[in-house]
Order: structure tokens, then C-alpha cells, then sequence
């Protein structure tokens, strides 16, 4: 057989002119960057921004009747941006709600469903959690008495976690586990269906952080039982900065009360009687605490319609493609000093690669000087995501070209090995 040459531009071109997504490309303002950095934030594209100009439009024009009146009345807003979510979770729409921030979002859920009874207590998490998460949980168990020994985080190797640790550490003392959907650094996927399934097993409800994988790899929520999920809208679903985020309860807990209630907890036919007894909604609508922030909700009625056009099987279809690509690229291409840290197993494999190199922080300097924009993570990683709605294989090409000349001619020699201060 012969061998193909994956390094060259008609490789890249053949690739990009057989993606059946390529369309997606052109609503999107891509800028003069090749932009490899969608994890963190998601880019502008057409319909984001035409949906914020709708609700301008009606606050200018409808004044308060757009909270029931117009194209996308505002008092029914989060529900309806949970249809449109749902089927990225695998949930039934009223298990989502469209809500809050992630941050806030994991200290509603522990407020609710963490509930630490005699000798079952414990929060089993892990070491390579992202911060917030893990400060959210710490913060959880202090409001409750208990102390920091109440959190066992599973060790990561370089990111990495082993599942069967994981289910080992499920004891009859643990209470709850938490865990990320897509681990934020490694891009690791872990098996969302057998933790939950082996938890549950053992008495142990299951919540998830899908931050890194919502709109980048498929979820089946409803069908694997698990118990509550959180994650933002910012980073894969282009919702823009400070979107606002979105969380899942499984139908089996709905009639509850909310650990943290508010007004928006209640009932929509009868929030407007004031009174002072709430009767929640029976759905995860009894999550949402005040009034929704309408504005930062705003582009995700464009930007989530396109992931229902496009579909997350495809999406994940092309990711792959996209990811593994580079890794090829980089294996034949690139020696001494880089290692991919990120699963070359595609099902173990987000949406993103995390590379390692000693000078990580000048490499992607370098990078941004040539107008590609990776990740930095500290210490030495590189993280990059190319994303399926807007990256073409021809960048991903490129990016690695140019990092392959950075590095064999040591570069990022000529540049800070620092850190900005988003990084
Ligand atoms: C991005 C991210 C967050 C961010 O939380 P915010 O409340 O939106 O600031 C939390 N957890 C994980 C795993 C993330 O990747």
C-alpha cells in the first residue's frame, strides 16, 4: 500500500471538502487567528448574535410584556433553551434547565443532594478537578460541619484517572461522587455509564460536571440514571463569555424542594400569587433560584439551534476525526520534547488534545505570534480544540506545522516561559 503523506495541504483539503459540517464554518466570525481554543470560549457566530439583537428588540420595544409577550418570551425563556438542550444530555426536557452558573449550579445540587447521613458522609471526587469544583465541595462540607477529611479525591496520573481506582474508593462511608464528564486538562472522557451504574450499586448518588463535555461528545442522562449534572454554555456552545449555564435532575427526584430556594423555584402558574409557602416546580425547574439573566441567555437561542441541526452524533463524528488527525500529525511529525497527553483511544478522547512540553508557556507565545491561538495550563501543558462547527483539518495542519518549526528550531526560546493572566 502506499504510504499517504497526511502532512500535505491536499490531504487537508481532501479531509475539509468531505466534512458534511464545513457549512457551519461560515456563520461563525472567525477572525484573523487560526482559533484553536473553543473550550474555553466559543466563538461569535451569526445566529448568537442575531438572537441577542431579538431580545434587544423587545425590550426596546415591549418594555415588560417581553416577559410573556414576542418572539422568545422571557418568563419561559430557560425552558424553552432546556428543549433545545436536552438532547445534547440525553435527558427528557423537563430533567434540564437552562440556569445560574456552573459554579452556583454545583452548590445548588450539594445544597440538595448531598445529604450525609451517620456513617455515610464522604464526597468521592478527583485530583485533576477542575478548582471551582472542588472549592464548591469543600465549601459544602464546611457549611455542614464537616471537615476537608469528608473529600477523597482520586489521584490522577498526569491527568489521567483510572476508572477502576475510582470505583475501588466507592465505600459504604461515600455519600456522593462527583465527577467531570470530560477531565478539563487531559481531555479525558471517563465512563459515565459504568461509574454511575457501579455508584449506584453500592448506595452512592452520582452527580457530573459536563463543563468540557456538553456539545463536544453525546450523553445518555436519563438512560445511565444519573442523579444531577451542572455545566456552561460558554465553552463548546458558543453561548458567549458568561453565558449562562445549565443543569440536569433525573425525573426520579423531581417533587423535592430545592436546597437553595428562590422565587424562581416555583410553580410558574402560581409564582405570581406571593406567597409566602413555595410550591416547586416538578421538574428541574425547582432549581432556578431568581430571575433569569435574560441577556446572557440571549445567543444561546442561536447558538444551541445549530447543534440541534448539526447533531451531536456528527459533531462527535467530526471531532474525532479532527483530533485524531492532529495526533497523527504530531506522531509523525514531531520529536524530541512534546508528548500528547490526551487518550489516543477515540472513545476515551473529548474534544480537545492536551499536549506537554517543558516550555509550554513560550511555546504558546510563539504560537500566538503567528496567530494561533492554543490554551496554555500549568505547568507545562497545551491545550488545544478543534472544534467541529468552525475548524477545518487545513488548521489543524497548519497549527502543527508551525508548531513542529517552533520546537525543532527552539523558538519559543525568544519568548516568556510565563503565563498571561487568562490562562
Ligand atoms: C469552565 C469550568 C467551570 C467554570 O465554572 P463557572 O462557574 O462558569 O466559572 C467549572 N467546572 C469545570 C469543570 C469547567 O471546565
Amino acid at each position: 500500500m502506499n504510504k499517504v503523506n497526511l502532512h500535505t495541504k491536499a490531504y487537508a483539503k481532501k479531509l475539509d471538502d468531505n466534512d458534511e459540517l464545513r457549512k457551519y464554518r461560515r456563520e461563525f466570525y472567525m477572525g484573523e487567528t487560526i482559533y484553536l481554543d473553543g473550550n474555553s470560549l466559543g466563538l461569535l457566530s451569526e445566529r448568537a448574535e442575531k438572537s441577542v439583537q431579538e431580545i434587544m428588540n423587545m425590550w426596546k420595544q415591549l418594555g415588560i410584556e417581553g416577559w410573556t409577550n414576542g418572539s422568545h418570551p422571557w418568563y419561559y425563556l430557560s425552558e424553552k433553551l432546556a428543549q433545545t438542550s436536552a438532547p445534547l444530555l440525553g435527558a427528557k426536557e423537563r430533567e434540564v434547565i437552562v440556569t445560574g452558573s456552573t459554579t452556583v449550579n454545583i452548590h445548588q445540587m450539594l445544597a440538595t443532594f448531598y445529604q450525609p447521613a451517620g456513617k455515610r458522609y464522604k464526597i468521592l471526587a478527583d485530583d485533576a478537578a477542575f478548582p471551582t469544583d472542588i472549592y464548591a465541595l469543600k465549601s459544602q462540607l464546611d457549611l455542614r460541619g464537616l471537615g476537608e477529611e469528608a473529600l477523597v479525591q482520586v489521584p490522577d496520573r498526569d491527568g489521567i484517572l483510572d476508572e477502576e481506582e475510582i470505583i475501588d474508593r466507592m465505600n459504604d462511608d461515600t455519600a456522593l461522587l462527583f465527577l467531570p464528564g470530560v477531565l478539563y486538562r487531559s481531555g479525558q472522557v471517563l465512563d459515565m455509564e459504568r461509574l454511575t451504574k457501579e455508584a449506584h450499586a453500592r448506595g452512592i448518588m452520582v452527580g457530573l460536571d459536563l463543563c468540557h463535555s456538553v456539545g463536544s461528545v453525546p450523553h445518555e442522562l436519563h438512560e445511565w440514571g444519573v442523579d444531577f449534572a451542572v455545566w456552561c454554555n460558554y465553552k463548546h456552545l458558543n453561548g458567549g463569555p458568561g453565558a449562562v449555564a445549565g443543569l440536569y435532575v433525573h425525573e426520579k427526584h423531581f417533587g423535592g424542594s430545592p436546597g437553595l430556594a428562590g422565587w424562581f423555584s416555583s410553580k410558574k402558574a402560581v409564582q405570581f400569587d406571593m406567597k409566602h409557602t413555595l410550591e416547586p416546580e416538578e421538574s428541574a425547574g425547582a432549581y432556578e433560584i431568581g430571575t433569569p439573566h435574560v441577556l446572557s441567555m440571549a445567543p444561546l437561542i442561536g447558538s444551541l439551534e445549530m447543534f440541534g441541526e448539526a447533531g451531536i452524533g456528527r459533531i462527535r463524528k467530526k471531532s474525532l476525526q479532527l483530533t485524531g488527525y492532529m495526533i497523527d500529525l504530531i506522531d509523525s511529525g514531531i520529536g524530541s520534547g512534546l508528548k500528547v497527553v490526551s487518550p489516543r483511544n477515540p472513545a476515551a478522547r473529548g474534544g480537545h488534545v492536551l499536549l506537554k512540553h517543558e516550555y509550554a508557556a513560550g511555546i504558546c507565545n510563539a504560537l500566538k505570534a503567528e496567530g494561533i491561538v492554543p490554551d496554555f495550563r500549568a505547568p507545562s501543558y497545551i491545550r488545544i480544540a478543534p472544534v467541529a462547527l468552525y475548524n477545518t483539518y487545513e488548521e489543524v495542519r497548519l497549527a502543527v506545522e508551525t508548531l513542529k518549526r517552533i520546537i525543532d528550531n527552539e523558538e519559543y526560546l525568544q519568548f516568556s516561559n510565563e503565563r498571561g493572566t487568562i490562562a
